[in-house]
């Protein structure tokens, strides 16, 4: 298939993106990487009139150590975040998050920016930036304004991003010397998540400490896993109390099912990730768990 007709826009600088976007109002749409908008509108289930490519703005590509915090441009590629030196010693769950998107290609062109905005309820970072209570700018004519992640996702494909907003930076905690695991099942390696967990955590003495949890692939969209927090949380993490947990971890969520997992395997596969997943930071070896 290929797209409706468009124009295509070039801004060079973000303020010449957002004066774009105030002028052709709902007719236009931001372009990143171009790895989900440009299959929506090959299958004709986007067409928007303008194509707002950001492409051509290198100001917000960018990586920066603000001492408690790092700072990401929106245009940061998989790639580039899966290589970073800087971010696998402060907040190596970003770019573990980063290294299980889609294939060679996707990772060298989709871009956090895209990937948080395209809120896609089976996306990877999206859990890993809630897992890292990040913050995300976002920029119009307006102003600017920040929001947590954990505001941001509203529901399937749907954020708080207003038409005429870039999303244009991305602040994660610097968390050097934590414990984290970002663990996906997915049918085929490059395919999306049927489950992903991320989690992050501190060991304090032998209880863990500000353990967060996110979950994707399960429901219709990215959630906190706030049971499996609240059970863990100030506990030292042993065999039959992850169980118990992940056991429960699924109570009271709305498991989706589709052509590729049915609710009640997803649910299952669920649990198991989330075992796994704590035992990963708590660097615990466990049963073996069932083949997925
Ligand atoms: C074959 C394939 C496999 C994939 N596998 C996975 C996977 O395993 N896991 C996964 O998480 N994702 C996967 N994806 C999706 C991929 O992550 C996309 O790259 C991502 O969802 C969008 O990033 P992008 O930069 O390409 O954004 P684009 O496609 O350019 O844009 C996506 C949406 O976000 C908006 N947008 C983009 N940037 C901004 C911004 N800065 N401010 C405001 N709005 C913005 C656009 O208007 C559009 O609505 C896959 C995609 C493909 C094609």
């Amino acid at each position: 298939m290929t797209p409706e007709r468009f124009e295509y826009v070039a801004p060079a600088s973000l303020d010449e993106a957002t004066s774009t976007l105030r002028d052709l109002g709902d007719e236009a749409k931001v372009m990143a990487g171009g790895q989900s908008l440009l299959s929506l509108m090959k299958l004709r289930l986007a067409s928007p009139r303008y194509v707002v490519d950001l492409g051509r703005v290198p100001a917000l590509n960018y990586i920066r150590d603000e001492g408690d915090a790092i700072a990401i441009g929106a245009l940061v590629t998989y790639a580039e975040l899966k290589a970073s030196a800087l971010l696998r010693e402060r907040c190596a769950l970003l770019p573990r998050a980063a290294s299980v998107v889609g294939d060679v290609q996707v990772r060298n062109r989709g871009t956090i920016g895209g990937a948080l905005a395209h809120a896609d309820p089976a996306g990877d970072l999206c859990a890993a930036v809630l897992a890292l209570d990040a913050r995300l700018k976002l920029v119009s004519t307006r102003g600017e304004r920040w929001v947590w992640a954990g505001e941001f996702f509203l529901g399937m494909y749907a954020s708080v991003l207003e038409p005429d907003e870039v999303l244009a930076e991305i602040r994660v905690p610097a968390i050097a010397g934590w414990r984290c695991a970002y663990l996906k099942a997915a049918r085929r390696p490059s395919d999306f998540a049927l489950v992903g967990v991320a989690v992050r955590c501190r060991i304090d003495g032998r209880a863990c400490a500000d353990l967060a949890m996110a979950i994707t692939g399960v429901s219709d969209r990215v959630f906190r896993a706030r049971s499996v927090e609240e059970a863990l949380n100030g506990r030292e993490l042993e065999t039959a109390l992850i169980e118990e947990t992940a056991s429960r971890s699924m109570d009271g969520v709305d498991v989706s099912g589709d052509i590729h997992a049915s609710s009640e395997y997803r649910t299952h596969l669920a649990r198991v990730y989330v075992s796994r997943a704590i035992r990963a930071v708590g660097a615990i070896s466990g049963p073996p768990t069932p083949s997925v």
